[in-house]
């Protein structure tokens, strides 16, 4: 007996873990956070559908904390199986589970010290940063286009997505049964065509069921090449004011590709040459993992980086994990660009850089991802003229431009290009990881391509393979 059971990422885009039973055993299929509403996610990211003890092993798709950061977590409640991912997304999740867990603990302290006030116990932190290190451990690394046995009578096999580095769909085979040999593919969170440093992503293999995103079920986004050049005009027109381009930016992937792009453009003349900060410690880790792994290159970036040596800007860009020279680019008037974190502006350092510019109306803020509801970011984006930050109220005087075509998700055009192939073959469509009015778009849509059953994963389902 074979069966999925959904559980995160169903109708809803965070906490991603779908679990297979192959003749009861358990595999995870990510085991990520959920995020969102406090109190909602706080009692969710403490469930979980079968005991973890129970499960025998994870199957990572990729590092993003959405979808792999719950597994220290799960480690803590007992599980000690291995975790299967490609060597780059071990790599990330070796700097992003403990840099999770600091926020973890933060959080929490800050919580607690609430609760207190009104006489309340404190609060555990979900893990802390021991927990994170003991999952890292459990990261057994395959690459791409490789066979390896889950457990007994379940092989599987990377495939590239193109969505974030080391990223990847996971081809899943059980042994036979009934005279036949169910698969199933994964998309894990499926990537755009012509995005930089990253391949595009492969066709969808010929597989029976196929368990598929639908963040951007029902939208289309700009084309990657109008976002680049909207950047490079709005970091022309403010040099030519005399300002600086402050860029909000998550620090693993975002900041990456804005960096690659600016080097790019100043290189090819462009864009004339100025500094360029990268103001997140965590963002310099990560560029450093991707400096480690140029088999996720596509053939551009790898020729940029036979031409340049470092794709990600050496020459032209400075990486800042200190805070004294964090603190030292307050003082600089020269036009720059300072990319820096959170990326919604919610926390770190970015907050220090808005306060220190958003008065200025020579300067731009330069909002490059999503902004979820009820963050600074989201203000701003909207069209706040005054925001609060420290408690003191700021003028947003500076230049604010939001670019949407920089995000990682196949939009509903690229969604229907890529599963258009298998609407003939593909026994079922599943559709996961999208809030309910995007999949059910998306789901309208794949019936008219052909597909012959079309299911929309909700959380607590099981179905049969
Ligand atoms: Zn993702």
């Amino acid at each position: 007996m074979a069966e999925i059971l959904f559980h995160g990422a169903a109708e809803e885009v965070t906490g991603s873990m779908h679990l297979i039973q192959v003749d009861g055993r358990w595999v995870a299929l990510d085991c990520g956070l959920f995020q969102g509403r406090r109190a909602e996610s706080e009692e969710k990211n403490r469930q979980w559908p079968v005991p973890p003890g129970q499960i025998a092993a994870v199957v990572l798709s990729h590092a993003h904390i959405d979808h792999s950061g719950r597994l220290p977590r799960l480690v803590k409640d007992g599980f000690d199986g291995p975790v299967y991912a490609t060597p780059a997304t071990r790599d990330l999740c070796a700097i992003m589970l403990p840099d999770s867990a600091h926020v973890q603990e933060e959080d929490v302290y800050y919580v607690s010290k609430r609760r207190k006030k009104r006489g309340l116990p404190p609060i555990e932190a979900l893990y802390d940063y021991d927990d994170a290190l003991a999952a890292v451990r459990l990261i057994h690394s395959v690459p791409q286009q490789r066979w390896f046995q889950v457990v007994p009578g379940l092989l599987a096999c990377f495939s590239e997505v193109g969505h974030m580095l080391g990223a990847a769909g996971v081809r899943l085979e059980l042994a036979k049964r009934n005279g036949d040999t169910p698969s199933i593919f994964y998309t894990g969170d499926l990537g755009r065509f012509d995005q930089p440093i990253l391949r595009d992503p492969s066709p969808l293999p010929e597989d029976e069921t196929i368990l598929c995103e639908s963040t951007y079920g029902a939208r289309i986004n700009e084309q990657v090449d109008d976002a680049r050049e909207v950047l490079r005009e709005v970091v022309s027109r403010t040099i030519r004011r005399g300002g600086k381009v402050i860029i909000p930016a998550f620090a693993v992937g975002r900041t990456q590709t804005i960096v690659y792009y600016l080097h790019e453009q100043m290189l090819a003349g462009h864009l004339p040459r100025i500094p360029v900060y990268v103001d997140s410690p965590l963002a310099v880790n990560a560029t450093e993992v991707f400096k480690l792994h140029p088999e996720c290159y596509d053939a551009e970036a790898r020729a940029f980086h036979q031409v340049t040596g470092d794709i990600l800007g050496s020459g032209c860009c400075t990486y800042i994990r200190n805070v004294e020279e964090s603190k030292a680019l307050h003082g600089r008037s020269e036009p720059c660009v300072i990319i820096s974190a959170s990326g919604m502006c919610e926390a770190g350092r970015i907050r220090h850089h808005l306060k220190n510019n958003i008065e200025n109306p020579r300067n731009t803020i330069l909002i490059v991802g999503y902004q979820a509801q009820n963050t600074l970011g989201r203000r701003i984006a909207d069209g706040a003229r005054q925001i609060t930050l420290f408690h003191e109220e700021y003028q947003v005087n500076a230049e604010v431009v939001q670019i949407h075509g920089f995000s990682g998700h196949a939009d509903q055009t690229e969604l229907l290009q890529m599963l258009a192939p298998r609407a003939e073959d593909a026994t079922r469509l599943v559709l996961v990881h999208g809030e309910p009015d995007q999949a059910q778009v998306l789901a309208q849509k794949a019936r008219g391509l052909g597909f012959r059953e079309v299911v929309i994963g909700r959380r607590g389902d099981h179905l049969e393979l």
